[in-house]
């Protein structure tokens, strides 16, 4: 069986590239940045679905039904798939009663499936179509600023790029130019609302600098525009957040609800974290303002692909770079690059065998 290359080494890459080894295909992945795992290493390692098909599809509903029913049934399954890898579970539990998931180490995870992946090759750009089969994973293109530009913001120069670098766009490149077709809802991202510059942020801070109290707040953007928060997940508000001037506004909270708690944080401590990175916290009237910036993590609009992750000949996709997945609202990235990675491989190997 001729090799099938897979582009990118993150959570879709390496999930498709173990599927298929483990289908006794030869594999090699290649990889654009200095090292494996992608945004996946930097994220929470929460890989979730929602308990219920029906809340699925009420929180994003337009997204497409097939590719949404084959991640809600199979991503179980795709979990203890990880486990029996040697991927160390640290939680059972998302925290959301609406959920059901578990949360990984991302560096087991990363590890686990680098061993399960096999040939990695680091610093190594996919920037043509091979000859043979491929899987495009290369993340979407959050890091893509000009990508960005043309179809979330104009304000793209000012997001913070809360992913990895090397995501810019270059599998949804590929896909179209292999004769594949981009989904609606291009302009839809998965984000966090971040301490605004000069704050300093980390990659290791992603995480741990999220202002996730919008709800709590008065939400004001760069031009004095109110916004309510409309969502649990707080995606709305990045979204909207992003389009501002600057991609930037504030956060106006009474003092009063500084000890509410959203997580395992409370607002209090959300903005001492924002202040200490360096962001710009006023204190009048028993408010406390903090100025946030949009920070992009995942896109969710890219190239439509059918439930086995084929989006042209021989050519297949999974991860950020399928688009339709969690649109019009939000699910587990994680998840989706999981079960359709898998898939992706699967597809790939039986269009080598039949074309
Ligand atoms: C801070 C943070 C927290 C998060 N928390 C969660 C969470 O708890 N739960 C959840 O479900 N999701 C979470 N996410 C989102 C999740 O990490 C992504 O949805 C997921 O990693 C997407 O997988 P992917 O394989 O598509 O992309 P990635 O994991 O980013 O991998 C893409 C890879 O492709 C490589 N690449 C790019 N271009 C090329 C090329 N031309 N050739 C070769 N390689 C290329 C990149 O370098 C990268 O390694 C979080 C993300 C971040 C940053």
């Amino acid at each position: 069986m001729p090799a099938l290359i897979v582009a990118g080494a993150g959570m879709a890459g390496l999930c498709a590239a173990a599927q298929a080894r483990a289908h006794g295909a030869e594999v090699v992945v290649l990889e654009k940045g200095d090292r494996a795992g992608g945004s996946m290493l930097w994220s929470s390692g929460v890989i979730w679905r929602h308990r219920r098909w029906e809340d699925f599809r009420r929180e994003c509903p337009a997204g497409d039904p097939v590719l949404q029913r084959a991640l809600w049934e199979e991503l179980d399954e795709g979990l203890d798939w990880l486990e029996s890898m040697g991927a160390r579970v640290t939680e059972r539990a998302t925290g959301n009663p609406l959920t059901l998931g578990r949360r990984f180490d991302p560096r087991s995870l990363t590890d686990a499936l680098v061993r399960a992946a096999g040939d990695v090759r680091l610093k190594t750009t996919l920037t043509e179509l091979p000859v043979g089969a491929v899987v495009l994973a290369t993340g979407g293109f959050a890091a893509g600023r000009d990508l960005v530009r043309e179809h979330v913001t104009p304000w793209a120069d000012d997001l913070v790029v809360r992913a990895n670098p090397w995501s810019t766009g270059d599998g949804l490149r590929l896909g179209l130019h292999a004769g594949g077709q981009l989904t609606g809802h291009m302009h839809e991202f998965y984000g966090r609302a971040l301490p605004a510059p000069p704050a300093r942020i980390e990659p290791g801070e992603f995480v741990g600098l999220a202002q996730l109290y919008a709800h709590h707040a008065e939400v004001v953007g760069a031009r004095g525009e109110r916004y309510e928060a409309a969502t649990w997940s707080e995606i709305d508000v990045v979204q909207w957040l992003a389009r501002q001037p600057y991609a930037r506004g504030t956060f106006r909270v009474r003092e009063h609800a500084l000890s509410q708690r959203v997580r395992n944080l409370s607002v209090g401590e959300m903005i001492e974290r924002a202040e200490q990175a360096g962001a710009v916290v006023g204190r009048e009237n028993a408010t406390v303002a903090v100025e946030v910036v949009a920070g992009i993590t995942t896109t969710l609009g890219g190239l439509h692909s059918d439930a086995n992750g084929r989006v042209a000949a021989g050519v297949y996709a999974a991860g950020a770079d399928v688009g339709g997945v969690a649109n019009g609202g939000y699910a587990s990235g994680l998840a989706a690059a999981l079960v359709f990675g898998r898939r992706a491989a699967i597809g790939a190997i039986s269009d080598q065998v039949d074309p």
